[in-house]
C-alpha cells in the first residue's frame, strides 16, 4: 500500500478488498440489478475487518517510524476505530491504551469485548465533549511518558491527513475494479474515509452519508482531503447528506432499522445500526429523490462495524424482533 515519499506504512489488511454484485438489494432500493455492487471493507481482515484497517497502516506505521511502544487514542464506548487500534497494536507488538466517553459499562458487549482480547487497556474519560476528550487522552499520553513508555497519539476515529492516503489507495482500487464506478457512497464519522475517496475519485463521484460524530462534517473532510488530492477541495462543492442522523449518533432511527433489514433479508449481508446503516438508509433516500439514479453503476462502500451491533441494544432487540418462530411440531 506504500505510495512513494509519504512515509512508511505498517502492513495490516488483505487487499484487494471484494467489489461483489448486489442485484437483489438494488432491486429492493429502486435500480436495476447490475446497478449496485459493495465494496467488502467490511472484510479487510483485521481484528473483525472494518474500514479503520486501511487508516491504521498508515498511523501504526507513523507510530514505528516516531519509536512509539505504545498508542493512544479515542474514542465512543462502542468505537470500531478503538477495537481495530488495539488489533492493530497487537499485530505491531505495541501496547493500546483507549480513552473512552462514558462509564464502564457493559465491557462484555460487542467492541469492547474485542477489545478486550486484543489486550488494550481502556481509560473512562467521563461524559465529555470532544476537546475535553482529546484533552484527556494527552494528559494519559503525559503520564505514559512520565512512567517511562513511549506513547503515539492516534487522533479520533483514525482520521489525520495522513490516514486519509488508505482510503485515496481505497479510491485507486475501486477504479481498477470498478472504472465505470459513477457514484461511491459512504459513511461519514471523523472524515477521513470519504475525504480519501473525494482525494482519489473528485467531488462528484463521493456521497457521503452522515453519521452524527461532528458537528460539521464537510469542513473537517475538505481539509482532510485537500492536502492528499490532485487539487484543493471546497466543502461546499461535497456531496454530504444530513437527514440520517435522527435524534443523535447512537440512536436506531426507523429508516435505519429498515435498511438493516433489507441488506440482511435480500443479499445476507450485516449492516451496523450506527454507519453502514445509516448509509444505506441515505442510498434508499437518494434514489427516492433522484440524487442516484439507475443505469448508472453505484458502489455501496461496506465499511464494517458489525461488533458494534451486538454492543447496541436496540439494534439487538430489532434482530431479535425479526426471528421469525415457526410453529412447533406436533
Ligand atoms: C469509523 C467508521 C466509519 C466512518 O469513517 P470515518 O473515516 O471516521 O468517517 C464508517 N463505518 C464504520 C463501520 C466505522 O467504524
Amino acid at each position: 500500500m506504500a505510495d512513494a515519499g509519504a512515509g512508511p506504512t505498517f502492513p495490516l489488511g488483505s487487499w484487494p478488498t471484494p467489489l461483489e454484485e448486489a442485484p437483489r438489494l438494488a432491486a429492493a432500493i429502486g435500480l436495476a440489478p447490475g446497478d449496485l455492487w459493495i465494496k467488502r471493507d467490511d472484510l479487510s481482515g483485521l481484528g473483525g475487518g472494518g474500514n479503520k484497517v486501511r487508516k491504521l497502516e498508515w498511523t501504526i506505521g507513523d507510530a514505528i517510524a516516531q519509536g512509539a511502544d505504545t498508542v493512544v487514542t479515542t474514542g465512543a464506548p462502542q468505537s470500531n476505530h478503538a477495537r481495530l487500534t488495539a488489533a492493530a497494536a497487537a499485530r505491531a507488538g505495541l501496547d493500546a491504551v483507549l480513552v473512552l466517553a462514558g462509564r464502564p459499562e457493559r465491557a462484555g458487549s460487542g467492541n469492547l469485548a474485542l477489545a478486550g482480547l486484543f489486550g488494550a487497556r481502556v481509560v473512562w474519560a467521563g461524559d465529555v465533549t470532544h476537546e475535553d476528550l482529546a484533552e484527556a487522552a494527552r494528559e494519559v499520553a503525559g503520564d505514559l511518558r512520565a512512567a517511562g513508555a513511549v506513547p503515539a497519539l492516534i487522533p479520533f476515529g483514525g482520521s489525520s491527513v495522513l490516514s486519509a492516503r488508505g482510503y485515496v489507495e481505497c479510491g485507486r482500487e475501486l477504479l481498477r475494479q470498478a472504472p465505470d464506478l459513477h457514484d461511491v457512497v459512504v459513511a461519514v464519522g471523523s472524515g477521513g474515509t470519504m475525504a480519501g475517496l473525494v482525494a482519489a475519485l473528485g467531488a462528484e463521484r463521493v456521497l457521503g452519508v452522515d453519521c452524527g460524530a461532528l458537528d460539521d462534517p464537510a469542513p473537517v473532510v475538505a481539509a482532510l482531503a485537500a492536502p492528499v488530492g490532485p487539487v484543493a477541495v471546497e466543502a461546499g462543492r461535497l456531496r454530504i447528506r444530513r437527514e440520517q442522523v435522527g435524534a443523535g449518533y447512537g440512536e436506531l432511527t426507523e429508516p435505519v432499522a429498515r435498511a438493516l433489514d433489507i441488506a440482511g433479508h435480500t443479499e445476507g449481508i450485516p449492516l451496523d445500526p450506527i454507519y453502514t446503516g445509516r448509509a444505506l438508509a441515505g442510498l434508499i433516500a437518494a434514489v427516492a429523490d433522484g440524487s442516484v439514479a439507475p443505469g448508472r453503476k453505484t458502489i455501496f462502500l461496506h465499511s464494517g462495524g458489525l461488533p458494534g451491533l451486538f454492543g447496541h441494544p436496540g439494534a439487538v432487540a430489532h434482530a431479535e424482533a425479526g426471528l421469525h418462530a415457526m410453529p412447533p411440531r406436533s
